[in-house]
């Protein structure tokens, strides 16, 4: 049975994602990590099925594809993803929420006659993840007038080759890259849909949730330093034990964190001499600490370094505090948030807002002062940026069905604004 006019199919969308998983995806998982030919062969076949509907399609100064259906009104709906995966990454992360875009588009315009009271443009942003020069949300940070240009020119991938000269094969010059921007002239909404790449909505049994906004980040290298002294001549009261002091922030970290909420994680520990036979001289750990809320990131922040010279002071050696990097948290736009409420509870009749621990193209769009929202669908396993990574197929169904009503209600406000 086809569905009739102007009617959405999602099976469509679970029927699309397996075709494309199969032309750029192996047995270790998707392999369309941007500025590569499999992430080029992915997009090409985006492009095959735009062809099909009346939309206008077009690359901007920083590699972002738009496809625009024009409506009676110049102010638009955005409805954005990316193509581009992490390596052996999941068969949804990013290309879930284009494809359920290609399907509302559909939808819309076969519904409206090819003319919708406000113009909707699907945007598949350039290189999300970041997985070959280490640096995320090249096109949406472009877009929005964050792109640290300056550092952009500096980055390498594993082979040596510049960004700059990769951008380039792919018809993108880096120094105009942010000229991107006026895509957003007559933004008036943004929506993204995303797989939740984390267990919560699995542990409550919730198949969609709406996202609050993404965490703020403080990134920081910690250095303790004390003296390298012979393990066995030198007594317990005598040492200067940088390990000592590092090593009692691994748990006063959980401790903290349980106090302010967020979420704390030290993700790497190097000593120096670094062998059996020597007190640590040198211990350096790095934190990273996310919070929704400014406030609270910021007591996560004042209480690990009251902790860290603490135990500084205890061991009788010195600590130093180096930012590796930080972002303000982003909270998505309260209306927004209330019709994507209204989506799931008419979808599934189960609601649940919870905030993105991960970033995403969404907050880069936020800080640009469009509003924002983004939906979750349940990840099976809670895990993403691997070949495991699933979704339920009937969960597949429920969240791009939520996704459109998400769409329409976001359309009927825009209108509202025209
Ligand atoms: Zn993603």
């Amino acid at each position: 049975m086809s569905p009739g006019r102007g009617t959405l199919d999602p099976s469509r969308t679970v029927a699309e994602l397996k075709e494309l998983r199969a032309l750029t995806g192996d047995a270790n998982g998707a392999q369309r990590v941007a500025f590569t030919d499999t992430w080029v062969a992915g997009r090409r076949w985006l492009r095959g099925k735009l062809d099909a509907l009346p939309v206008e399609v077009h690359d901007d100064a920083a590699g972002n594809t738009w496809a625009t259906l024009r409506g009676a009104s110049e102010r638009a709906l955005l409805i954005g993803g990316h193509m581009d995966s992490v390596p052996n990454g999941g068969w949804l992360d990013g290309c879930l929420n284009v494809m359920a875009g290609v399907e509302i588009l559909r939808r819309i315009s076969a519904q409206y006659d090819g003319k919708p009271p406000v113009t909707v443009r699907l945007v598949d942003w350039a290189d999300e993840e970041g997985a070959r020069f280490g640096k995320s949300l090249f096109g949406s940070s472009a877009c929005a007038g964050f792109l640290d240009v300056a550092e952009a020119r500096g980055l390498k991938d594993k082979d040596g080759l510049a960004l700059p000269d990769v951008l380039r094969q792919h018809g993108i010059d880096l120094e105009r890259a942010q000229e991107s921007g006026k895509e957003l002239e007559n933004a008036a909404a943004y929506i993204e849909l995303h797989i939740e790449q984390g267990p919560v909505l699995l542990d409550l049994d919730l198949p969609l949730g709406t996202v609050l906004g993404t965490f703020g980040v403080e990134r920081h290298a910690i250095t303790f330093r004390g003296q390298a002294a012979h393990s066995g001549s030198t007594p317990m009261n005598r040492r200067r034990d940088a390990f000592l002091a590092a090593g009692r922030m691994g748990e006063e970290v959980y401790r903290i964190t349980g106090k302010h909420g967020g979420v704390s994680t030290i993700g790497s520990c190097t000593t120096k001499p670094g062998i059996v036979t020597s007190v640590v001289e040198e211990c350096r750990i790095t934190l990273d600490q996310r919070h929704l809320d400014a406030a609270g990131l910021a007591s996560l922040f004042a209480d690990a370094r009251a902790a860290s010279e603490r135990f500084a002071a205890e061991a009788k050696v010195e600590v130093a505090w180096d930012r590796i990097w930080n972002i303000e948290p982003v909270h998505f736009d309260p209306h927004l948030l209330r019709l994507c409420d209204e989506s799931i509870q008419e979808t599934c009749g189960k609601l649940h807002r919870l905030p993105s621990g991960p970033l995403h193209d969404a907050a880069e769009v936020a800080r640009a002062g469009v509003p924002t929202v983004m939906m979750f669908v349940q990840s099976l396993h809670g895990i993403s940026h691997n070949k495991i990574e699933d979704t339920r197929e009937e969960h597949l169904q429920l969240c791009v069905a939520a996704f459109d009503r998400l769409a329409e209600k976001a359309m009927a406000w825009v209108a509202t604004k025209a």
